[in-house]
């Protein structure tokens, strides 16, 4: 196959994280959101409001679009719900009612976004009880708040007792994008669905009566209600629609990361950036039909091809695809592009491929493959050329035909001087 010359877009201009990001247990960190409670989420967001966000004026309601309700499709990728509740913690009161609440928000807006897009898909699909209703495992955790946070508390502590006392529980979640609502304290983080099942967990503060409603009309109608309420510490308050868009959104953000769609800061209207911060407007008639709140099309592409969204996967081939990433030549203090070269191949077809930088928490390009084999010749501008001694962490996700993924990472060190 031609090699063909490739330029991924480039970035706009954003200050560089000086983390590295290395596999292993830190890939999840690459998908790590923000690690404190919904109250605590704000102030980052308030860092990256937007001047050219509407107002949260509030719609006559004849102009809302209400979610319709879920239903089992059948599908044997599906979202499993968990209700993890420490020893020493309440159960929240309808809890259940909201969980199914939040996640007809997150079908609605996924279904939308892929349908206008033009995928193939019947969106997600979802547990049930042998009585037709939405599951939600509840698990009364075998100890203490703090046994799970760890003291101090750390999230990584909390990400990973917490899912392996759910396997302990209620088992192993294959074919499983298992979404987690946890009590024992703030969190949000996910693993990408590597081999097919993955975790999502966020705190459950979200079910709190002053943010999430127990049905569906009230809960577009906090959205876009400015009601000062309570945060969870219990002392400042915030507007009733910045928690309410802000914790149902986290949700949908975070399930993106089981479906390996990383951060994409290109654009801020993207859920994979805060474009979940006016969800709102995406159930008001008046403004939904722009798609203000979106996944980018190179995530759209990449998770619509995974087994929990695809129409057309064909169990058999469970070989993954292959894929190689070389540089050109080495990256150099003060380049402000990286050449680079990427292979790949798959025993029955290439579906779709999205490449990442870590240093700058963001993906930089994505496209849409097919054929068994693919050769890309391309250029990774850089927004701020690259400094003596600066790390480097290219991540690239690369679909089949049927759902297999493959992860290729490369890491590399940049000289402290420019070599001859
Ligand atoms: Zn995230």
């Amino acid at each position: 196959m031609t090699p063909v010359e490739f330029l991924v877009a480039a970035q706009p201009s954003r200050t560089q994280r000086s983390t590295l990001v290395l596999p292993n247990t830190l890939l999840r960190r690459a998908l790590a959101c923000l690690l404190l409670g919904v109250g605590a989420l704000l102030a980052p967001f308030q860092r990256s409001a937007h001047a050219e966000t509407p107002p949260a004026q509030t719609p006559p309601a004849q102009n809302r679009i209400i979610p319709g309700p879920l239903e089992d499709l059948g599908r044997e990728y599906k979202v499993r719900l968990v209700y993890f509740v420490p020893k020493d913690r309440e159960i929240k009161k309808d809890y259940r009612e909201k969980i199914e609440v939040l996640m007809r928000v997150v079908h609605d807006i996924y279904d939308r976004d892929f349908k206008a897009k033009g995928y193939n898909t019947r969106g997600l699909d979802f547990e049930f009880d042998e009585d037709g209703k939405l599951k939600v495992h509840l698990i009364r955790a075998r100890h203490n708040a703090e046994h799970y946070t760890g003291n101090p508390p750390t999230s990584d502590r909390l990400f990973n007792s917490t899912s392996n006392e759910m396997v302990a529980t209620i088992g192993y979640p294959a074919h499983r994008a298992c979404l987690v609502f946890s009590e024992a304290g703030g969190i949000a983080e996910a693993t990408p669905a590597i081999p097919f099942c993955g975790v999502a967990m966020v705190s459950a503060d979200m079910l709190r009566d002053e943010i999430t409603a127990s049905t569906i009309e009230k809960q577009i109608e906090n959205m876009f209600d400015e009601t000062p309420v309570k945060k969870a510490d219990g002392e400042s308050s915030e507007p009733r629609n910045r928690a309410t868009q802000i914790s149902n959104g986290v949700l949908m953000h975070e399930l993106g990361h089981i479906f390996f769609m990383i951060h994409d800061q290109r654009d801020q209207r993207n859920i994979m950036a805060y474009g979940y911060h006016n969800l709102r407007l995406m159930f008001d008639k008046k403004t939904a039909l722009s798609q203000p709140v979106r996944f980018s099309e190179d995530h759209a592409r990449i998770a619509a091809a995974t087994r929990f969204f695809s129409e057309t996967i064909d169990e058999e081939d469970g070989e993954g695809p292959q894929g190689e990433l070389k540089f050109l030549t080495p990256p150099q203090p003060g380049d402000t592009q990286v050449k680079f070269s990427f292979t790949a191949s798959d025993n029955v077809g290439l579906k779709a491929v999205i490449y990442r930088e870590s240093t700058l928490d963001t993906i930089i390009g994505g496209e849409s493959l097919s054929g068994k084999t693919f050769e890309r010749r391309g250029i990774f501008p850089r927004p701020i050329a690259l400094t003596p001694g600066q790390l480097l962490h290219y991540m690239i996700y690369l679909l089949d035909e049927n759902g297999n993924v493959a992860l290729i990472q490369k890491d590399y060190r940049v000289p402290a001087e420019a070599q001859p």
